[in-house]
């Protein structure tokens, strides 16, 4: 009897402390609010992380009771999403305008003036590059010329990139020096997509459309390594304060491939990166040579082709001239042969192509083409990017081409101060047309397209949500049909981002067997009417802690 007894206690020990011991796991999240977002709307309590996996998601006890875990966070009732997948970014543009004088906001030509002249001041250049103004917030409608920059930089080059990116104000010795309008002029094939803007007695007035900026981009100098490095550190930290874990990266220059390929060897990036590769010679040799590209967490299997300009600059290819200016239509920045000579090259590699497509003319076009690839690859994804002004006749074309939109709410309430007059009433129907996009194609890929727009996500959510900008213009918010829901507009930002990116069994919700890229926010994500700062509170990717607030 006492053996027996012995037995039993005995059985009961062993029982209990493989139970207390339960899995092992490398983490356990507990005590939190886990929005799963697969679809069952249920909030759950505790998470358990092996390997950068998702182990379980489950109720508090059922998860502290299964396993074992070498650490343990005790969320405190905090939010925990799936980490943000910014669907349209330009890391590599950031980092150059970190580098480079930052014209972001200013509010008049003299400022614009004294930034470059504190710039000069302190740093020894004799080609001076600076991007991020918009003439727009100076009152001006029309774009500057170049005469006062003229007066104060005599005897440097400057180049001045616009906000959207698609245009730049450069000043005379430049102009002079390089040649740059020569070289332009005698091969119009090659910058064709692009030109210069002159005065109405003919001069130049140092404003340069699109691919009439290639040349200066070819005589700015470059930065160091280990000045592009430290920027994309400083980019990334930015990035995870708001919880985004992964950027689209919508266009790599065959230069930079090879820095991110180190980035991410050497553990110095560790946001997922999904690269969009610019389609030169160099690039569809490495996609001819490596086919689909997985290396650590960059991945590289689609090629981003600009197909035309910004509505801007004028330089977005429309159906009928611009409301404000008779005489232009905008243009395509790629002949079309060349566009469809990409397509067949994606079609041979097995990429994905995503087109920059602003205009409606070249939505048409882009839709057209994207059909004939779906007849024989329904799945093929392939993107428009922008989705800017559609026609709505076009609308129902894009579930029957398979195109995968691709947005920026922010742009909407960005433009929405002059884009009436440059386009009119009757395209505005199909302008910024996110909720009639969503109900055609079904889904969308939500992003920034940062530095050109603003990067955090909270101004994007509230920008989509409310159509209003983070100051609450304009009232009532701008075309409020087409606000889309705050569930869609989180799925835009990660699972249907995924899905943008061939990664939806990776990322974009928080389910066994996905990585464990996930956030704990500060605040619930919400929309409000009035604009609320939210920032993240810790960040892991692949069950890596990231960033943390302490
Ligand atoms: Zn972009």
């Amino acid at each position: 009897m006492k053996f027996i007894l012995g037995l039993l206690i005995l059985s009961c020990i062993t029982l209990t402390s493989s139970c207390m011991k339960g899995e092992s796991v490398d983490l356990v999240i507990h005590n939190a609010r886990i929005h799963t977002l697969n679809g069952l709307d249920k909030i759950e309590d505790a998470i358990a992380i092996r390997d950068g996996q998702i182990v379980e998601v489950g109720p508090e006890r059922q998860i502290l009771n299964k396993y074992s875990a070498n650490e343990y966070i005790d969320a405190e009732q905090k939010h925990i999403y799936p980490g943000f997948t910014d669907a349209h970014g330009h890391l590599m543009a950031y980092a150059r305008q970190k580098l480079s004088v930052n014209l972001v906001g200013c509010r008049s030509y003299d400022e614009l003036i004294v930034r470059v002249q504190k710039y000069k001041a302190k740093n020894k250049a004799d080609f001076i590059l600076g991007s991020g103004w918009d003439q727009t917030l100076w009152d001006e409608e029309e774009f500057p010329t170049n005469t006062q920059l003229n007066e104060e930089f005599p005897n440097i080059s400057v180049a001045l990139v616009r906000v959207d990116g698609h245009s730049m104000l450069v000043n005379d010795h430049l102009l002079k020096s390089s040649n740059v309008i020569q070289l332009v002029e005698s091969s119009p094939e090659e910058y064709d997509g692009g030109y210069f803007i002159y005065s109405d007695d003919s001069i130049p007035t140092g404003m340069i459309i699109d691919n009439a900026m290639n040349p200066i981009f070819e005589l700015a100098p470059e930065f160091s390594k280990k000045k592009l490095t430290n920027a994309i550190k400083e980019i990334q930290n930015e990035l995870f304060s708001y919880g985004i874990t992964g950027v689209h990266e919508a266009g790599i220059e065959n230069k930079d491939l090879g820095l991110f390929q180190s980035w991410v060897t050497k553990d110095i990036l560790d946001l997922n990166i999904y690269g969009m590769l610019k389609p030169s010679e160099e690039n569809i040799a490495f996609a001819r040579k490596e086919g689909i590209y997985e290396n650590e967490n960059l991945s590289i299997r689609s090629f981003k082709v600009f197909a035309d300009g910004a509505l801007g600059s004028r330089g977005a290819f429309l159906k009928a001239p611009y409301s404000d200016q008779p005489n232009k239509s905008g243009h395509l920045t790629l002949p079309f042969e060349e566009i469809d000579r990409i397509a067949k090259i994606c079609e041979e590699v097995g990429y994905q192509m995503n087109t920059h497509s602003i205009g409606d003319s070249t939505n048409r076009l882009m839709l057209d083409l994207y059909k004939r690839v779906f007849k024989t690859n329904p799945d093929h994804r392939w993107r428009i990017e922008h989705a800017q002004v559609i026609d709505i006749e076009d609308l129902g074309a894009l579930a029957a081409a398979g195109a995968f939109p691709s947005i920026q709410p922010t742009h909407a309430v960005t433009d929405h101060p002059w884009v009436l007059k440059r386009i009119g009433p009757e395209r505005m129907k199909g302008a910024y047309a996110y909720q009639a996009i969503l109900e055609e194609f079904g889904i969308v890929a939500i992003g920034s397209d940062f530095p050109f727009d603003q990067l955090d996500p909270f101004k994007t959510i509230h920008a989509a949500t409310n159509r209003l900008d983070w100051e609450g213009r304009p009232s009532g918010g701008f075309l409020p049909e087409q606000k889309i829901s705050l569930d869609d507009c989180i799925k835009g930002m990660t699972l249907w981002a995924s899905m943008a990116a061939f990664q939806e069994n990776q990322l974009g919700t928080i389910e066994e067997g996905k990585d464990a890229t996930i956030v704990i926010f500060e605040n619930p994500i919400a929309s409000y009417s009035k604009f609320k700062n939210n920032f993240a509170n810790t960040v892991f990717i692949k069950g890596k802690k990231v960033y943390s607030v302490e």
